[in-house]
């Protein structure tokens, strides 16, 4: 499936947020919103849209692209979640959050496994979490209530979920 390979922290600058896309970098001096707080591009620091007020679409467009930044989704695969939520009862904007945060590459980064939510979907890709015992590798699958999410017995030892789970626990208040 699809994904945006670009640079993480122009998504960042773009939004003029911290996104938190790439984990203890994000809590250092090297943030690029903290170094460099404008917009990306030629026209970054001059031109463009700053300073002139955003309207109402503006500002609905800006909030939509940060959550499909933060939980690292194309356009496409956001609206599908989006179509499938709207067919559900109660509350769109609490039923798109519960979609999006129960998400298995979501789970694993929660849980402490990667660093972020991008490492987090390539360990589910290349088969490194186990749910309910069995090996899933689909990082859009849908995690419930009671279900056991683990890192297999093989990729346990990987450097990178070590570190993850250092930082998670150090992280912990
Ligand atoms: Fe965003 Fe993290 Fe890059 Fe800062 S370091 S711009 S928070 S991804």
């Amino acid at each position: 499936m699809a994904r945006y390979a670009g640079a993480s922290c122009r998504q960042c600058r773009r939004e003029g947020t911290k996104l938190f896309l790439k984990g203890t970098r994000c809590l250092t001096e090297k943030c690029a919103v903290e170094r460099r707080g404008y917009p990306p591009g030629q026209h970054g620091q001059s031109g463009g849209a700053r300073g002139r007020k955003a309207s109402g679409y503006a500002k609905q467009l800006r909030e939509k692209q940060k959550v499909k930044r933060i939980y690292g989704l194309t356009e496409k695969q956001f609206r599908n979640t989006f179509d499938r939520i709207s067919r559900e009862q109660g509350v769109k904007g609490t039923n798109l959050l519960v979609a999006l945060e129960t998400r298995l590459d979501n789970v694993v980064f929660r849980m402490g496994f990667a660093a972020n939510r991008k490492q987090a979907r390539q360990l589910v890709r290349h088969g490194h979490i186990e749910v309910n015992g069995g090996k899933v590798d689909i990082p859009s699958f849908h995690v419930k209530p009671g279900m056991e999410v683990r890192v297999t017995q093989a990729s346990k030892e990987l450097v990178p979920v070590k570190l993850a789970l250092e930082f998670a626990r150090a992280a912990r208040p």
